[in-house]
């Protein structure tokens, strides 16, 4: 075992300070990487502060990790010493269900282990996430990572990135299509992002006026003031997809009514408070109501292999980690642009 400094929560209303952990030795196909970034995901502050229930502690969050490989085991072949590698929101699943088999991991139906807050297979114990100098993953859970792009600007695609990517392509969101985000956070900026570069019409549904030219420079073609009851009239049955990344309660009704006949509006922001929906609100227009989970493996590199390509990363606010509670305060009061990233070197 290795003893490595890390950032905890001792309980839900602790704030995260400096603690130490240990990380196995790496196994025959595991991959050892010194953490360099790692984003900061609202799922870090829920599960932190305990929103969704669940949560052991101490917590150690941080599922949006890019670093460099410091040691492989035996058998490692994709990676070596040396390379970059980037982990996402999980670490391990049963690899034999119909989901893995279809390189659908997030949906193991034997249980997906995350990459903080989950249980090791071997019953070693709890996994402890990116908000620590070093993780140990096997190699099948590791990501290749570009050297053309900022790493800070990756770090966010692990999560962010993937969560907006994942569902746009499963509805096969592209050109000719009125797309909707709804909230301009770490995964909405994300989803703009995405969808343009898909081809689509996007049009940022935001409650905080301030965003209106931050959302039309990440490229929306339209921006809409979710307070202003004139602007949400002149867009009803307009949209035909809507991507739901609000992280608090809302009202989701607002929203369907703005999609057309056989519209559909998939929740990614998970608010730990259940939405009320009238059944009249789907029934009336043909409308899907869907979420989605993160994003499988393959899923997942072919995203950053995608935004590699198209030079897509997130705007990011670099942070010390020792500023993380405070970060967590703006985030709740949507103070970010639009996603902070902890500097490992400075735990
Ligand atoms: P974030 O950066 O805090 O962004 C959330 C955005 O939601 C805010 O910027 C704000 O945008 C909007 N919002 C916040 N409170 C609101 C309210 N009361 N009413 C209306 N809008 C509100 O969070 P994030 O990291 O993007 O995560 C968003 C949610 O997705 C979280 O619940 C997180 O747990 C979840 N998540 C889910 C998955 C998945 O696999 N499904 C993966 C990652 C994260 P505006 O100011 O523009 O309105
Ligand atoms: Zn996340
Ligand atoms: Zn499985």
């Amino acid at each position: 075992m290795t003893a490595i400094k890390a950032y905890a929560a001792q309980s839900a209303s602790t704030p995260l300070a400096l603690w130490n952990l240990e990380r196995r030795e790496p196994k025959p196909h595991d991959v050892e990487i010194e953490i360099l970034f790692c984003g900061v995901c609202h799922s870090d502050l829920h599960t932190v502060r305990n929103e969704w229930g669940g949560t052991i502690y101490p917590c150690v969050p941080g599922h949006e990790i890019v670093g460099r490989i410091t040691r492989v085991g035996d058998h490692v072949k994709k990676y070596k010493e040396g390379d970059l590698a980037g982990v996402g929101c999980l670490v391990d699943s049963c690899r034999e269900c119909n989901s893995c088999k279809d390189g659908l991991e997030q949906y193991c139906e034997n249980g997906m282990v995350g990459t903080y807050n989950g249980q090791e297979k071997d019953g070693s114990g709890n996994t402890y996430g990116g908000y620590s100098k070093q993780i140990v993953v096997h190699e099948d859970f590791v990501l290749r990572i570009s050297d053309k792009q900022p790493l800070e600007g990756i770090a966010p695609l692990l999560c962010a990135g993937i969560t907006t990517y994942s569902p746009l392509k499963h509805w096969k969101v592209g050109k000719g299509d009125k797309v909707g985000v709804v909230g301009l956070g770490g995964l909405g900026h994300m989803g703009v992002k995405l969808a343009v570069s898909f081809g689509a019409e996007v049009t940022m549904l935001s409650h905080s006026p301030s965003k209106e030219k931050d959302a039309k420079s990440l490229g929306a073609h339209k921006f809409v003031l979710t307070s202003d009851k004139e602007q949400v009239k002149a867009i009803s049955n307009y949209f035909d997809f809507i991507l739901d990344t609000v992280s608090a309660e809302h009202d989701y009704n607002l929203y369907l009514n703005l999609l057309k006949t056989n519209g559909k509006m998939v929740c990614v922001g998970a608010p730990p408070t259940p939405a009320q929906i009238p059944a009249f609100n789907l029934i009336m227009k043909r409308r899907s109501l869907a979420g989605s989970l993160i994003g499988g493996i393959p899923e997942t590199q072919e995203m950053l292999n995608y935004c590699a390509e198209h030079n897509i990363v997130s705007d990011v606010e670099v942070i010390s980690i020792k500023d993380i509670n405070e970060a967590y305060e703006r985030m709740l009061k949507g103070d970010v642009r639009y996603r902070f990233v902890i500097d490992m070197a400075t735990l």
